[in-house]
């Protein structure tokens, strides 16, 4: 049986996939309980489909390295302990491949608020690069989210990962996931803009 948190990430996998917010390459998401942290397992898109269960999460102490030894640890986990353990009101861990904002990504082009929905994360920029699965990507991640805390407690704070996608993080699971498919809306208003505009 799958507790609430393990639900709650299952179904956020599946709603993430159906709505290519992220797809078969990657995505890791992350939920906090106290000193525990649930976590989507690697390769949960090239090999789950998204279609996770209970005891394919990984599991472990935020705090600790010991679920990184995990063989089912995605190495895309580490930017996630980096911010459960520099931002203590942080509850979830949205990273994903969503595809309106890839080309931000590709490009290094910032994601600015163009829907009332998307004022709250102000201009979404990308940090320093690093190849992907590093821990100095964590680092990165973490160095971009500094100063953000503000828009971390109101609904999510996001960071683009250069050549790769972007990552979130909240105080709320749920608000965290919506904040995600927002910017991905702003992600494509941004892009169609010149072809409506001219
Ligand atoms: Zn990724």
């Amino acid at each position: 049986m799958a507790n609430y948190f393990q639900e709650k990430l299952i179904a956020a996998g599946r709603l993430m996939f159906e709505k290519r917010l992220t797809d078969m390459c990657g995505g890791n998401i992350s939920i906090r309980d106290g000193d525990t942290v649930y976590m989507s397992p690697r390769f949960s898109g090239q090999s789950y489909h998204w279609n996770l269960s209970a005891e394919a999460l990984v599991v472990g102490k935020w705090a600790e390295d010991d679920m990184t030894k995990d063989a089912h640890f995605s190495r895309e986990g580490w930017s996630h302990l980096y911010i459960y353990r520099n931002f203590p009101d942080v509850q979830a861990v949205v990273h994903a491949h969503p595809f309106h904002v890839m080309p931000f990504a590709a490009y290094g082009l910032p994601i600015e608020p163009v829907l009332e929905s998307t004022q709250k994360f102000g201009v979404i920029k990308h940090c320093e690069a690093a190849p992907a699965h590093t821990q100095d990507l964590g680092h990165h991640v973490v160095a971009a989210l500094q100063g953000l805390e503000d828009k971390m407690r109101k609904q999510a704070a996001a960071v683009i990962i250069p050549f790769h996608g972007i990552i979130l993080a909240g105080q709320d699971f749920d608000k965290t996931l919506d904040a995600l498919e927002r910017i991905d809306e702003n992600a494509y208003c941004l892009t169609v803009r010149k072809s409506l505009l001219g």
